[in-house]
């Protein structure tokens, strides 16, 4: 095959009539209108100069086109780097810097901000609205419908995906052509989506989960997807109907939950409800099903490795866990310190391998190096356990890990502690520097709307549950944990203010 990515994905649907994209407020977009536009895009790219590995970076609202220039890249061999559309004007001149992008497509708000900063490293700005218009659309009109696909092999990159930095500066992970297509195949087939399939889409396209788990699933099984702007419950109810699955981050399944109207009439037609990108709480899995009676089938992965592990689509979905290894996928868990082997069951540092994990990190070999090991296990830097029936659970990051007099306090641990007490909502547990302990674990608190959790009960909890070392030194109260996009908890913020 000359290119294995875009004929898998997209090639193959070059003359298919049926829908690829239900929009927002009606109107949808079938395969072959899909890529006859797309097939605008990479023509219109490869006559600005653009050769095969270069770099196009966009920093856009969700919309159809966006997804285009995904289609565009891999058809004309350019690797596609999609960007946070929170990121500021300093952060995108790092992104663009360190990318070495040629080309940059942003909003037409962001282009007096952004032209500077592109021209800086020599990129050409185009730009593109939410509503699909600017000079992107405008120029790439004339271009031709069908554009020669570029020759690529599995091993060439296809996309550039940075981090969500949660733990430091985001780094580029390299994605091959195999990675993203081993990835898509295992998961549609343990997911089972076909042709029929209409997935409801309303997670960003700037990250692995919303752009390849979801949008390469669909491509590849040929089925659907109600392509929303963002996550709008109204919006995401009101389309449910007419969905078999959707996909989203743990925030999205807590809003539902909140609505009255999301109950099991409104889906009992529903095939499947996927979670992941942070950790799905045990008793939010519990709700969803006592809620609707569908068990969430959670899953994990990361940016550079796609996804890892899974739950079973016909076994049982365990609360609380992350499945079982994908077909293809390797995991073991090894001491933080050591490398070595832990003992069955024990927690350590989560490792991986397969044909899902990148290449390396974007110029940087010695992080590369330290995080890849020579037998090919990728070190994820999260915590781990692995049942003896296989199950994975994933106990936190090994950044977030919390030393205190010498022993180790795994935040979830406590956490779930304080997340099954009334009145909380929930927690976050982290470290904080101490005189005696060096670290010591402080409690940050949402309560349960119009509760006033009591302090001293939740003490005498924590006291009755947990060794003392284990016990938080401190409890804060906020009206809402820190999150990103894709709902994680961003405790570097909660150790800034606290610590
Ligand atoms: P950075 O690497 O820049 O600090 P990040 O790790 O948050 O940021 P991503 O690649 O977007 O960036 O996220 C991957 C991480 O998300 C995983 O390493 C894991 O910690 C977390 N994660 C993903 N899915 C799950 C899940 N189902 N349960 C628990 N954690 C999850
Ligand atoms: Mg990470």
């Amino acid at each position: 095959m000359a290119n294995p990515l875009y004929d898998t994905l997209f090639g193959r649907h070059a003359d298919n009539e049926s829908a690829f994209l239900k929009l927002s407020g009606g109107g949808a977009l079938s395969y072959r209108e899909f890529l006859a536009r797309s097939a605008q895009f990479a023509a219109f790219f490869s006559g600005r100069g653009l050769a095969p590995g270069d770099r196009v970076a966009i920093q856009v609202a969700k919309s159809p086109e966006a997804l285009m220039i995904y289609a565009a890249c891999v058809q004309a061999g350019f690797v596609f780097l999609p960007l946070n559309t929170a990121y500021t004007t300093t952060e995108m001149a790092y992104f663009i810097e360190n990318s070495g992008a040629k080309l940059l497509v942003c909003d037409p708000a962001r282009e007096a901000d952004l032209t500077p900063v592109a021209h800086k490293t020599g990129a050409r700005v185009e730009t593109l609205a939410p509503d699909g218009f600017g000079s992107l659309t405008a120029r790439a009109m004339m271009a031709p419908e069908r554009f020669a696909t570029v020759d690529r092999g599995e091993d060439d990159l296809a996309a550039f995906l940075y981090t969500s930095g949660t733990t430091g500066r985001s780094k580029g992970a390299m994605l091959t052509q195999r990675n993203l297509l081993s990835n898509a195949e295992a998961l549609v087939s343990t997911w089972r989506f076909t042709a029929d399939d209409v997935l409801l889409h309303a997670l960003p396209i700037f990250h692995s989960h919303g752009l390849f788990v979801a949008c390469n699933v669909t491509l590849m099984a040929g089925g659907a997807m109600i392509f929303l702007p963002g996550f709008d419950r109204a919006e995401v109810l009101e389309r449910l109907p007419e969905a078999t699955a959707m996909m989203g981050v743990p925030t999205f399944y807590t809003r539902l939950l909140d609505d009255p109207g999301f109950t099991g009439d409104a889906t009992r037609h529903m095939r499947v409800f996927i979670s992941g990108s942070a950790p799905l709480l045990a008793e939010t899995h519990r709700r969803f099903e006592d809620r609707t009676g569908h068990r969430i089938l959670e899953r994990y992965g990361m940016t550079e490795t796609n996804m890892n592990t899974s739950n079973p689509y016909d076994g049982e979905r365990r609360a609380g866990t992350v499945g079982l290894p994908l077909p293809g996928v390797e995991v073991r868990v090894r001491d933080a310190e050591t490398g070595e082997p832990v003992p069955d069951g024990e927690i350590g540092v989560l490792e991986v391998r397969g044909p899902n994990v990148f290449t390396g990190y974007w110029q940087m070999p010695e992080k590369t190096a330290e995080e890849l090991r020579p037998d090919g296990f990728f070190i994820t830097g999260d915590l781990a356990q692995i049942g003896a029936d296989g199950y994975v659970t994933i106990v936190g990051r090994e950044k977030d890990l919390i030393i205190s007099g010498g022993y180790n306090v795994y935040p979830r641990e406590v956490e779930d502690v304080l997340d099954g007490h009334p009145g909380i909502l929930e927690s976050a547990v982290i470290g904080v520097p101490d005189a005696d302990f060096g670290e010591t674990p402080l409690a940050v608190l949402v309560a349960e709307d119009g509760a006033a959790p009591d302090l001293d009960a939740l003490r005498s909890a924590v006291a009755a549950e947990l060794a003392r070392y284990k016990h938080p030194s401190r409890y804060e109260i906020v009206d809402a944990l820190p999150r990103n996009t894709m709902g994680k908890v961003q405790k570097t913020a909660l150790r800034e203010r606290f610590g």
